[in-house]
């Protein structure tokens, strides 16, 4: 069938299988010319889209390594495509089959134990140790053991705070309000995003005897600057990071070297839903493009690899984090992005924000938008 983008917001409902396909050989093609160590069996928990995706593929392209991977995604029910993520997934396998590298995907719940176990069940079976454990999971929600379901919410701690946003129905820059949440979803972001399933991942995989003996593992976090800090790090979703940095520490006193690295902000399907977050990243584009150190995910991945070493003498700062966002962060753009972000407005946003640039990767992220693509052509979905 024809497979056109339907846009909701800042979701979209369709995926182009053959534009997936195409990502995903980009991002290969990138690994492979900036190859680095990332340990012979990797285990990427979410690792069909944005981060974990692109770490799955630095992992095999860019490293050798036999990789398995958890994902939760929903294959297709024609007249409906599957997600992007499934996509993704069939791409890369098909990739790695060709390539000669082993590459399993388990579809469910990483909340889970049943998962847990099948991966435990699968590594025993196939690989007998993993070295490295890429923590990417990015959920609205979880299922607790006893079968509640709690969500995680994208709102601040403390008090209201208003600021501009982009309107991605329109692209204006209208201002946005964020009400605070309660301790209650508070609680619940922490048990979503926070680190308790990165804790029941580790202990699992350690207690089942399956972690090489200089295993690392890594979870993925960001820190921005100040004129995100009340939707992010002070907010909801700060305070579910924080608990993933104590997690990592909580390893590392077990003796299994966890890191968390804070990456770069980027369009994936999970920043584009926090509040004034795509404007920054817009801004964030203009300035980075101009400079010429703007980067994806794979980019930020084969880093992760190459210049912090995580599977090596691994680059940290004095709190124990890897610092991918340091091109961000770098003073000289932090100085253009927040004087950009206080004059802009509709008259100017096309001067001061790479809205262009934001749409084209959102698009790519479902597979829409490569120029070499017929998407008036039947594809099979
Ligand atoms: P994403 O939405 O692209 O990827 C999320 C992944 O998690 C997907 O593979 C999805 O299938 C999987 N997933 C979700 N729920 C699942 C479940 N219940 N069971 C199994 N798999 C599940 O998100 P992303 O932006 O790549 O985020 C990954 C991590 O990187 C998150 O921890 C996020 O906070 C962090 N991060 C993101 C950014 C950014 O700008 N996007 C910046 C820094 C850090």
């Amino acid at each position: 069938m024809i497979v056109e983008p339907k846009v909701r917001g800042f979701i979209c409902t369709t995926a182009h299988p053959t534009g997936c396909a195409e990502s995903v050989d980009r991002q290969i093609a990138y690994a492979k010319a900036h190859p680095a160590p990332a340990g012979k069996n990797v285990l990427v928990i979410g690792c069909s889209t944005g981060y974990g995706l692109a770490s799955r593929i630095a992992a095999a392209f860019g490293g050798g390594a036999a990789t398995l991977g958890v994902m939760f995604e929903r294959p297709a029910n024609p007249p409906r495509t599957a997600t992007a993520g499934y996509y993704n997934t069939a791409a890369f396998e098909k990739r790695a089959a060709e390539n000669g590298l082993y590459a399993k995907t388990v579809n469910g719940d990483a909340f889970s134990q049943a998962v847990k176990d099948e991966i435990i069940e699968i590594v025993r079976r196939d690989l007998k140790t993993i070295d490295t454990v890429v923590y990417s999971l990015a959920a609205p929600r979880r299922t607790m053991p006893d079968g509640t379901v709690v969500s995680s919410v994208i709102k601040t701690v403390g008090s209201t705070y208003t600021n501009k946003t982009v309107d991605l129905r329109t692209n204006a820059v209208t201002e946005v309000t964020v009400t605070p949440a309660t301790q209650e979803e508070i609680d619940s972001t922490v048990k979503v995003m926070g680190g308790g399933d990165f804790l029941d991942w580790m202990h699992a995989l350690k207690n089942a005897g399956v972690l090489s003996q200089d295993c690392r593992a890594v979870a993925y976090s960001y820190i921005g600057p100040a004129l995100t800090h009340p939707m992010y790090l002070d907010g909801t979703i700060g305070a579910a990071k924080r608990d993933l940095i104590a997690a990592a520490e909580t390893l590392r006193k077990e003796g299994i070297e966890a890191y968390v690295s804070v990456n770069k902000a980027l369009v994936t399907q999970s920043s584009a839903a926090i509040p004034v977050v795509p404007l920054y990243i817009a801004i964030l584009y203009k300035v980075m493009k101009k400079k010429g150190t703007h980067e994806g995910c794979i980019e930020q991945m084969c880093r992760l690899f190459g210049d912090k070493a995580l599977t090596g003498a691994v680059k940290t700062d004095a709190d124990k984090l890897i610092r991918l966002d340091d091109l961000e962060m770098a003073d000289d753009v932090q100085k253009e992005v927040a004087a950009m972000f206080d004059t802009i407005d509709n008259g100017n946003i096309k001067q001061y924000a790479d809205i262009e640039g934001y749409w084209d990767d959102f698009y790519k992220m479902f597979g829409f938008g490569y120029k070499d693509i017929d998407y008036t052509a039947d594809v099979e979905i």
